[in-house]
């Protein structure tokens, strides 16, 4: 049994009341770690490394605090193989995916925000005769960093970057679902060089360890991704004791398909969008919705695809749908399609529970399921089931697609296939959603703004939209 270490002051430390939570392998259902289930106590000594290292890291000139992140993204590099492994292991997502997207991905995060700190610069208002306004910007102190379960050091480490090359120190809590690979981080961030306290990784629960950091006094900033659920509460927690909050948050993702769309493409698009990490990316579309003039012919090729899925072993390369995170999240996805059963759905593809064996007898494991004949209001189409459940619908005109894909409290981000040029510009800007794509899917430059929309998210991350999160502008006026 391996047992996972906080990082407080520079060293890994177990928590101090001595009280661990078992880490599940989702492919298993069996323990194999265990981690710190950190209280206040452990928060609070957080806080102190933290904040004795502020004065000293928000001074370090830019190009050295850059030097080190980019250390960082070498040690990530370095270690790659490691970091895909044990986020398979830990997640239970395919380890191709851990390969192509998650670690990689973690690693540029870093390499992005080194760049992106020596070019981020303050404004400067020229008043002719009376004299020039500038606007400086400074880091806030201790930051708070929550993030969750499903792309775990991708996530973790998109926050994580910002608030260290915007000069902040930082209590860093991962999902206590899949804490594996921020552990890992830990020992990447000492090999650096990273100055002792600058970043402090505290593991636990979140109604425990969570709960501590947005009510510390002390921590000025709360940056959080998860659920529309935590993210509320936190809101009303942390907004009264004005704390500069960002919150991403969940999503019920249309892909909207005009019958104008490159056909095979639009299959290809409107699998991957659905099911990859067993549609545990918050940007999943979870809700297809089709062209009445090809829906049959199209939902029937989809069904055929989603049907052909290879469900399997995570570390089986072969396999193209890996486990459900949690015992909890796989009972959740099955009360789902219970739920879409009762509500008049069709089960097109899928609808049951896998039964894999050998070392995945006792694992979570859920058939990709599409479902048809569910309205825009049904429960399924309203919530976020956030597994690999995605339905189909049909509609009639642009207005009308528009009407359904908005028509959820959500929202994150849409698909939108067309070969039509000015219909793509038309309805990109109506759909409400913080990220519309295209013709594709979760493709991402990292210098634009990330969010979500109505109670998917407010503020936004990435680019130096981060970075003005993680920083306090103060104006200076001086008298010519
Ligand atoms: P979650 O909200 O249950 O937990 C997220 C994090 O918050 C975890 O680290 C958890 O321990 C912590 N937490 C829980 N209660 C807390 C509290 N009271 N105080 C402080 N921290 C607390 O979410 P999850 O189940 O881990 O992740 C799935 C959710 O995340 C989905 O809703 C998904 O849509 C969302 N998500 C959103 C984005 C985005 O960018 N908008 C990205 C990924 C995931």
């Amino acid at each position: 049994m391996q047992t996972i270490s906080n990082y407080i002051g520079g060293a890994l430390c177990p928590p101090v009341d001595a009280q661990y939570l078992p880490v599940i392998e989702p492919a298993t259902g069996k323990v194999y770690a265990q981690v710190p289930a950190s209280q206040a106590s452990d928060v609070q000594l957080a806080y102190e490394a933290a904040h004795k290292a502020f004065p000293s890291w928000s001074q370090t000139a830019i190009q050295d605090r850059a030097a080190i992140l980019m250390q960082i993204a070498a040690g990530i590099e370095s270690r790659m193989e490691e970091l895909i492994a044990a986020e398979s292991k830990d997640n239970g997502k395919p380890l191709s995916l851990a390969r192509r997207v998650d670690i990689p991905r973690a690693r540029d995060n870093f390499r992005y925000f080194a760049q992106a700190i020596t070019q981020f610069h303050n404004e400067s208002f020229d008043m002719g005769d009376v004299g020039f306004n500038y606007t400086l910007r400074r880091p806030h102190g201790v930051v708070g960093l929550i993030s969750p379960w499903n792309l775990p050091l991708y996530l973790f480490t998109w926050k994580i970057a910002p608030a260290l090359a915007a000069g902040n120190t930082a209590i860093a809590k991962p999902s206590e679902v899949t804490p594996y690979t921020a552990y890992l981080l830990s020992e990447i961030c000492q090999a650096a060089g990273l100055p002792e306290g600058v970043l402090n990784i505290v593991h636990g629960k979140g109604p425990e360890a969570g709960e501590a950091i947005i009510q510390h006094p002390g921590v000025k900033a709360i940056s959080f991704t998860g659920s529309t659920a935590v993210g509320k509460h936190i809101a009303a927690t942390a907004g009264p004791m004005f704390k500069k909050l960002s919150l991403e948050m969940g999503g019920k993702n249309a892909q909207v398909i005009f019958a104008d769309a490159d056909y095979a493409h639009t299959l290809d698009t409107a699998v991957r969008a659905a099911y990859t990490n067993q549609g545990q990316i918050c940007l999943c579309g979870s809700r297809i919705l089709v062209e009445r003039s090809m829906y049959d012919r199209f939902v029937s090729d989809l069904a055929a695809r989603v049907q052909s899925l290879q469900v399997g072993d995570p570390l089986d390369e072969s396999t193209q749908v890996g486990a459900i995170v949690s015992e909890a999240q796989y009972q959740k996805d099955l009360s789902y399609i219970q739920l879409a059963r009762e509500e008049g759905g069709e089960i097109l593809a899928g609808g049951q529970a896998v039964q894999l064996g050998g070392r995945c007898a006792g694992g979570y494991f859920i058939q990709p399921t599409l479902i048809a004949g569910l309205g825009p209001q049904c429960r399924v189409n309203q919530e976020e089931i956030f597994g690999p459940i995605a339905t189909v619908q049909a509609f009639d005109t642009e207005e009308e697609a528009i009407q359904m894909a908005n028509a959820t409290p959500y929202g994150l981000s849409a698909t939108l296939m067309t070969q039509h040029l000015s219909r793509a510009h038309r309805v990109a800007a109506q759909l409400e959603a913080g990220i519309v794509w295209v013709n594709n899917w979760m493709v991402r430059d990292l210098r634009t703004p990330f969010g979500g929309m109505k109670q998917s998210g407010v503020g936004r991350e990435g680019g130096m939209d981060a970075l003005r999160f993680f920083t306090e502008p103060k104006n200076v006026f001086i008298q010519a």
